[in-house]
């Protein structure tokens, strides 16, 4: 019988703890919904977690795919109040 082959199996339940716990405080990740359209082009968004509303001018307003980006990357910069 070797004794000192046995693992330590606390050890890792000690780690396992400390990942849930930050997974647990982690805040709910905030999304973009879109709520307007013209067309099939998105030209309004709001963030799920603050409310605040994005917008696509008509003038930049181009294609679907550029008038999506444009409100994302709009959410992605604004900070939730
Ligand atoms: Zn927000």
């Amino acid at each position: 019988m070797n004794k000192f082959a046995i693992t330590r199996p606390h050890e890792n339940r000690k780690a396992q703890e400390l990942i849930d716990k930050s997974q647990r405080k982690r805040e709910p990740q905030r999304t973009l919904r879109l709520i307007g359209w013209i067309g099939t082009t998105p030209v309004r968004g709001v963030c799920t977690t603050c409310a605040e509303e994005f917008r696509i001018s008509q003038k930049t307003m181009t294609r679907a795919s550029e008038a999506e980006e444009s409100l994302k990357s709009q959410f992605r910069w604004h900070i939730c109040r």
